[in-house]
This record gives structure tokens, C-alpha cells and sequence, in this order.
């Protein structure tokens, strides 16, 4: 997550935080990343309801 910039909105489920930030053409993106550090889970979306739901359901392996 450390690549990503101006992270907003973050929140924590679990493990798992959600945060939206824009990418580099401006477009708004929904990150969802696992904070175990032996997990390395991390997606991102374009919606925020679906990166929260992810997050959610995410059933860690670490
Ligand atoms: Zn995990």
C-alpha cells in the first residue's frame, strides 16, 4: 500500500483496511489490502460498496 498516495476515507474491517484514492489519471479507486503481514491480500476496485464488501468476506490465511 506504501506505493499509493493521499489515501482517503480509510477505514478498518478485521484485518483488512479500505481506502479510496485517485490514481494517475485521476480516477477515483477503492483499495482493499490486509494488514497481516504474511497475507499480502490486496485488490483494488472501482467501487467502494464492492472493496468494502471484499473486505468483509476476506478470510485471512496469515
Ligand atoms: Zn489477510
Amino acid at each position: 500500500m506504501s506505493t499509493y498516495r493521499h489515501f482517503r476515507n480509510r477505514i478498518r474491517i478485521g484485518p483488512v483496511e479500505v481506502a479510496t484514492f485517485r490514481d494517475g489519471r485521476g480516477r477515483e479507486r477503492h483499495v482493499t489490502a490486509c494488514t497481516a503481514p504474511s497475507c499480502g491480500y490486496s485488490v483494488t476496485y472501482l467501487d467502494r460498496a464492492a472493496a468494502e464488501l471484499a473486505a468483509r468476506t476476506h478470510r485471512c490465511s496469515a
